[in-house]
């Protein structure tokens, strides 16, 4: 295995360091990064005007195989998600059969490890089918070579209480948490966009707060009263962080994300009639925008994720009523973070490896990602430009699928290299 020295990389964010990357460990003592100097078998890469972050975790991925090869696979996703500095994603149980046993999930935890870019680690789905009718075989998944930690029946909120209340109790055996999609069904039948004056003027039907809002306060008081471990996924407005912090405050076990596009992108693009722009939870106001950037800087939020969501052209190329929900998420995340967080002093780089790599390694239980960049550390690395600024091409991304919000906006910042124990999944900006 070659090895690798880096020059000159600013550890999150801090001074210029050398560190060489060597059998899949960082190393970081003075004396063998000296000695790595006139080794003829050691790789330089120059770093300067870098920022080295642990490798990304992302909690939430729609990674679609098996069942819509079309739209992703296991293979495309990954190496979107190395191209992005991820090195572990979770992978959601809506394929086509359902990740609800541990055969499926077993499955594509091998084919994550088969193709080698980034670590899959697959969500169990909560219900049978994601029917929300009866758990799915939680314990099973739990024990299988995939080691299942998260469960989620994302894309269907898991509605009936008294099933929360059984996943929530189940997972507490073996230290997993449910990651709920909050959607209140029928507040939102045939939603369309956020529910608010601009829903009636486009005539499309409105997404209410509400049925985000009340599903995760009902979340957090079923959470608390069997003390078990509650994730929030893609919270999308100013109410739910609200909820949120008196949860948090009470000492409760929660936790929860933020998508990049709720950061950035406010309801007004659906004016454009784009379906590009339509996701669930929608995209809602400035106000709500304002409110998720100033929680997920002062850690009401725990972590970024990016509920990268493919769609192949034609689920997408069609009247807004007819699209599928979701949009692109793994290739841009780290610029849309620099955008709305890091750019305007909301987070440090240091606060950036805590919500994009620590802290959902943390929440998923995954024990070999979200490490410190430290001497004897697994070397999983992300080397980042952030003095660059790009214009988003769809056509570059090497997901299978195209739809991504931010075609045409200029965002800083470019992935330069990343590191999956030792080994570059990324180099020079492409694909190792
Ligand atoms: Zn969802």
């Amino acid at each position: 295995m070659t090895s690798y020295l880096i020059k000159g990389a600013a550890i999150l964010g801090g001074e210029p360091t050398d560190l060489l990357i060597e059998d899949g460990r960082v190393v970081l003592d003075p004396s063998a990064v000296e000695r790595s100097r006139d080794r003829g078998d050691v790789e330089v890469v120059d770093a300067s005007g870098l920022i080295a972050l642990p490798g990304l975790v992302d909690l939430h991925t729609h990674l679609r195989e098996p069942g819509r090869e079309d739209a992703e696979t296991v293979l495309t996703g990954t190496q979107a998600a190395a191209m992005g500095g991820f090195t572990a994603v979770h992978a959601m149980a809506n394929t086509e059969p359902v990740a609800d046993t541990a055969g499926v999930v077993e499955q594509v935890w091998r084919l994550g490890r088969e193709g080698g870019y980034c670590d899959v680690y697959p969500v169990g789905a909560v219900t049978v089918g994601l029917a929300g009718e009866r758990l799915a075989e939680l314990g099973a998944m739990a024990d299988s070579a995939a080691r299942v930690r998260v469960f989620s029946d994302d894309g269907h909120c898991v509605n009936d209480a008294v099933l929360m209340r059984r996943a929530l109790e189940y997972v507490k055996a073996f230290d997993g948490v449910v990651a709920q999609h909050a959607q209140e069904p029928r507040l939102t039948e045939n939603a369309q966009m956020n529910e608010g004056e601009l829903s009636g003027r486009l005539g499309l039907a409105g997404w209410p707060a509400v049925a985000e809002e009340a599903v995760i306060a009902r979340d957090c008081l079923l959470a608390a009263h069997v003390g078990s471990r509650l994730h929030v996924c893609h919270v999308s407005t100013a109410g739910s962080v609200e909820i949120i912090r008196q949860a948090k405050a009470s000492g409760w076990n929660v936790t929860a994300e933020v998508c990049p596009h709720h950061l950035l992108l406010t309801d007004e693009l659906a004016a454009t009639y784009d379906p590009i722009y339509k996701v669930n939870p929608p995209l809602r106001t400035a106000a709500d925008t304002e409110a998720l950037r100033a929680a997920l800087a002062d850690g009401t939020i725990d972590i970024v994720a990016t509920d990268h969501a493919p769609h192949p052209l034609e689920d997408k190329d069609c009247e807004w009523a007819a699209a599928a929900f979701g949009m692109l998420g793994l290739e841009t995340a780290l610029s849309v973070v620099q955008e709305t967080m890091v750019d305007p002093g909301l987070l440090t780089w240091a606060e950036v490896a805590e919500r994009m790599s620590y802290a959902p390694a943390r929440i998923g239980r995954v024990a070999d990602h979200g490490q410190q960049l430290e001497d004897g550390g697994p070397a999983n690395v992300v080397l980042y430009d952030p003095s660059v600024r790009r214009v988003v091409d769809a056509g570059e991304s090497v997901s299978l699928s195209r739809n991504t919000p931010y075609a045409g906006m200029e965002l800083p910042g470019r992935v330069v290299a990343t590191f999956l124990r030792g080994k570059p999944t990324v180099l020079d900006g492409k694909l190792a």
